[in-house]
């Protein structure tokens, strides 16, 4: 059987340095971390991730700020509120909580963000960072970056001679984690909806990182035996099981069929969803101790 990689309980460790290193930050320059949230319009989903975020914030001892923006908010009103944010020295972090209304266009928001203050490492200049090497002064977008550090508990940081395959190909989750894993020395493959045969592509990786959005797609038989999984998706299911109308969350993975496989697998919940938001509290302490020009310590 797997080892399970406990997600929540690493998540809990990289909090506890970003708490000790904003503690420290504070001591030393009076800098206390802040990081602003962003939300416009109702979507449940989005407002549980929002408080949760502003929970963990506060949690880290930062400066933790929500802007809830009714739905029918329009564009300049939200770039008003940006360029605020970005002129504020008392704000390291902005997060604007994807997806925005339709009527709102999202990547010219998105790029208005000042970079250096782009926690979710969406902005061009950090993507071209992370895209050339320049990790040191990047910003990572939090899943990969959390997954990174999953699978750094496996394996160590340099995987040199391994296969990493990495199932989807989105901007915020596939795309930096190939270049993260192309940095630590692995041979990757990004597949995607217009691959041919998946499962026998699947199955030549040592490294599996599963990032698609649909629930349980990958199976056990896919697997390489001994291979580490890492599933990012999170994908609400109908649980008539528990009761009528529930649901329950499973991965992109079917987890009991590839538990008797890989060597060590994520579970979900559990896994990557947990580093996620603690790789957005790490990002946003380098951010505080960068605008106080001290060297980060996370
Ligand atoms: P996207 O929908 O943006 O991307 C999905 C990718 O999967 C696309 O590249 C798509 O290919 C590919 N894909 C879809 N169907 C197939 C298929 N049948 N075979 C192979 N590839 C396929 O999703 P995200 O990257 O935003 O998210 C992926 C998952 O991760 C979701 O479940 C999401 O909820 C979860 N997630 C979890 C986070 C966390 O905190 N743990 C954070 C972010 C996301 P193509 O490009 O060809 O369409």
């Amino acid at each position: 059987m797997a080892e399970r990689i406990d997600g929540k309980a690493v998540a809990a460790e990289v909090v506890e340095k970003v708490r000790t290193a904003a503690d420290a930050l504070r001591a030393k320059t009076g800098v206390q971390t802040g990081l602003a949230v962003v939300i416009v319009g109702e979507d449940p989903a989005s407002q549980v991730y929002v408080a949760s975020k502003g929970r963990k914030a506060k949690e880290c001892g930062f400066h933790s700020v929500e802007h809830a923006l009714p739905e029918d908010t329009s564009e300049d009103d939200l770039v008003a509120l940006i360029e605020r944010l970005n002129a504020d020295p008392a704000i390291h972090g902005i997060l604007v909580q994807l997806p925005l209304p339709k009527h709102i266009d999202e990547g010219r928001i998105i790029q208005l963000i000042d970079p250096d203050k782009d926690v979710d490492g969406f902005h061009f200049i950090n993507v071209g960072k992370l895209g050339t090497g320049e990790v040191a002064t990047a910003f990572v977008p939090c899943t990969p970056a959390g997954s990174m550090l999953l699978i750094e508990r496996v394996l160590g940081r340099d995987l040199s001679g391994k296969t990493a395959v990495v199932v989807g190909r989105s901007n915020i989750v596939g795309k930096p984690m190939f270049n993260l894993l192309l940095a630590a020395n692995a041979t990757v493959t990004v597949a995607h909806s217009r691959t041919a045969d998946l499962p026998a592509l699947c199955r030549t990786a040592d490294i599996l990182v599963a990032a698609v959005g649909r629930p349980q797609m990958i199976k056990g038989d896919w697997i390489k035996p001994g291979a580490v999984v890492i599933d990012v998706g999170i994908n609400r299911i109908p649980a008539p099981e528990r009761g009528e109308g529930k649901t329950r969350l499973v991965g992109d993975v079917d987890f009991d069929g590839a538990e008797k496989v890989a060597g060590a697998i994520t579970p979900v919940p559990g896994g990557v969803g947990p580093m996620t938001i603690a790789m957005l509290m790490a990002n946003s302490v380098v951010s505080a101790y960068r605008a106080a020009g001290e060297e980060p310590p996370v």
